[in-house]
C-alpha cells in the first residue's frame, strides 16, 4: 500500500478525552473514530488489526471443532421472554420497537437465539457433540463507556455455544474451549492467565475469565508467578482426546489464579511470598458452563441412548476481538508509539523513501516494494514528500513490526536500513540482501 494513496488520518494533537495510553495511541494513529460514546468507526489501519485478531480466533475455534454461523445483530424479545431475560436483564439491553409495535432488541448475547436454532434441528445424541461460534457486534448500553474500544456500548465479540448430551461430556467441550483460548490468546502475542470466575447458582469450577495484565486493567488480579512461564499448548493437541485435555486445563488451572472478586485471602496466604503476583488484569476472554439454564427454559432437548428426552448441556464461551486491539497495545507499546506482535500487525513492513521526488531513491523503493509485496509481505510504503522526522516519528507511533529505511545517502553506498520497531536494532545491509530476510520469511 502505498502511503499516499491510503487513508492514515493521524492526530497530531493527544486527544483529551482519552486517559489510557491504547485509548490515546488508537486515536493518534487513525485506527478508530468515536462516533457517539462508546461507538467507534474503525479507520483501515484499525480494521486491519481487528481483522487479523478475529482471523487467529477463527482459526483456533475451527481447530477446537467449533463451527461458525452469523446470527443476527437484532433480536425478537420473545426469545427473551422464554428464557425468562427480558425484563430481568436491565438497562444494558437496547430495547427498540419495529414498524409494526413489536418488541425487538439489539443483541447483547446469544443464548436465546442459538438455543432456539439448536431445537429447531437437533433431535438426538447422535448429533453431540455441537459447538457453533459466531463473531458479531453486540450492544451493551453500558453505565460508564470508557477508555475507548475496551469498554465499549457497540463492540464485537466472538461467542461460542456448546450442545452435551450430559455434564460429564459439557466438561469436556469446555475443556476444548480452555485449551483453544490458551493457543488463542498466545498466537496473538499476549499472555492471558486463565483465572477462577463465579459460575452464580450452578456452582462448580466451570468458568473462568482470561486476563492479560496490564497496570490499566479494571480488575485486580491475584495469581502465582509460575503463569508467566507455563507451557502453551502447541498445534497439535488433539481435541478429541479428554484426557489429555484435562491434563491441560489442570496445569493451568493448578496454581492460584481469582481476580478481586472471587479472591481467597487465605489460599493466597498459602502461596509463598516470592511467588505471588498481584496486579491488574484486562478481561479478554470468559468462558461458563451453565448446564441446562436455558434448555430447561427453551425446551431444548435430544433423545440419549436410553431412548429418553435429556435436556442439552450447555456452556458458553466469550472473547472481545475489539477489546483485545486496546489491550494488546496496554501490554505492547513504548514512549514512541505502539509495538505490534507480528502476528496482529496491520501491515508487516514499513518502507520509509527519505527523499521522495529524487530518481534513485524512488526507483529503489519501487523495486523493494515490489519484491517483498510478491514475497508475501503486506509493506506500508511511505512515499509521502514529508520529511523525515515525522516520517519516522509516523511509522514508530503505528507500530509495525519493521522498518526498511531507503535514502539517497545510504544506496550511494549500496545499502539501505532495516530497523526492528521492538528492539529498536538497526542494521544496515545491501537491498538485495534485505529483500531476502525479510522476504525469506
Ligand atoms: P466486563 O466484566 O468487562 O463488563 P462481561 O463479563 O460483561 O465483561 P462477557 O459477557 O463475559 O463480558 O463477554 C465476553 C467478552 O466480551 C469479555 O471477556 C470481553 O472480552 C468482551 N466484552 C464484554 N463487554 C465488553 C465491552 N463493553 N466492550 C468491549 N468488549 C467487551
Ligand atoms: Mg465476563
Amino acid at each position: 500500500m502505498y502511503l499516499s494513496k491510503y487513508f492514515l488520518p493521524n492526530l497530531k494533537e493527544t486527544p483529551k478525552e482519552a486517559e489510557i495510553v491504547s485509548h490515546r495511541l488508537m486515536l493518534r494513529s487513525g485506527m478508530v473514530r468515536q462516533q457517539s460514546a462508546g461507538i467507534y468507526s474503525w479507520l483501515p489501519l484499525g480494521l486491519k488489526v481487528l481483522r487479523k485478531i478475529e482471523g487467529i480466533i477463527r482459526d483456533e475455534q475451527n481447530r477446537a471443532g467449533a463451527v461458525e454461523i452469523l446470527m443476527p445483530t437484532i433480536q425478537s424479545a420473545d426469545l427473551w421472554r422464554e428464557s425468562g431475560r427480558y425484563d430481568v436483564y436491565g438497562k444494558e439491553m437496547l430495547r427498540i420497537t419495529d414498524r409494526h409495535k413489536r418488541d425487538m432488541l439489539f443483541g447483547p448475547t446469544n443464548e436465546e437465539m442459538v438455543t432456539d436454532i439448536f431445537r429447531s434441528y437437533v433431535r438426538s445424541y447422535k448429533d453431540l457433540p455441537l459447538n457453533l461460534y459466531h463473531i458479531q457486534w453486540k450492544f451493551r448500553d453500558e453505565v460508564r463507556p470508557r477508555f475507548g474500544v475496551m469498554r465499549g456500548r457497540e463492540f464485537l465479540m466472538k461467542d461460542a455455544y456448546s450442545f452435551d448430551l450430559d455434564a460429564e461430556q459439557a466438561r469436556v467441550a469446555y475443556n476444548r474451549m480452555f485449551v483453544s483460548y490458551l493457543r488463542t490468546f498466545e498466537r496473538m502475542g499476549v499472555k492471558a492467565i486463565p483465572m477462577r470466575a463465579d459460575t452464580g447458582p450452578i456452582g462448580g469450577d466451570m468458568s473462568h475469565e482470561f486476563l492479560i495484565l496490564a497496570d490499566t486493567g479494571e480488575s485486580g488480579v491475584f495469581c502465582h508467578r509460575d503463569y508467566l512461564n507455563l507451557p502453551v499448548p502447541s498445534g497439535d493437541v488433539d481435541f478429541d482426546n479428554a484426557d489429555q485435555l484435562q491434563e491441560i486445563v489442570s496445569t493451568w488451572t493448578g496454581p492460584y489464579a481469582a481476580t478481586d472478586e472471587m479472591h481467597d485471602e487465605s489460599e493466597w496466604q498459602s502461596v509463598a511470598k516470592d511467588d505471588q503476583l498481584a496486579a491488574r488484569g484486562i478481561e479478554v476472554g470468559h468462558i461458563f458452563h451453565f448446564g441446562t439454564k436455558y434448555s430447561d427454559a427453551m425446551n431444548a432437548k435430544v433423545a440419549g441412548p436410553d431412548g429418553a428426552e435429556h435436556p442439552v448441556h450447555m456452556g458458553s464461551y466469550g472473547i472481545g476481538p475489539s477489546r483485545l486491539v486496546g489491550a494488546i497495545i496496554e501490554a505492547s507499546h513504548d514512549e514512541n508509539g505502539i509495538i505490534w506482535p507480528e502476528s496482529v500487525a496491520p501491515f508487516d513492513l514499513g518502507l520509509i523513501n527519505l527523499k521522495s521526488g529524487d530518481a534513485d531513491t524512488d526507483a529503489a523503493c519501487e523495486n523493494i516494494y515490489t519484491s517483498l509485496t510478491n514475497a508475501g509481505l503486506d509493506v506500508l510504503y511511505d512515499d509521502t514528500d514529508q520529511r523525515a522526522g515525522g516520517k519516522f516519528a509516523r511509522m514508530d507511533l503505528i507500530g509495525l513490526p519493521n522498518q526498511l529505511i531507503v535514502g539517497p545517502r545510504g544506496l550511494a553506498n549500496g545499502e539501505i536500513e532495516l530497523k526492528n520497531r521492538k528492539t529498536g536494532a538497526r542494521q544496515s545491509l545491501t537491498i538485495e540482501a534485505a529483500i531476502n530476510q525479510l522476504g525469506g520469511k
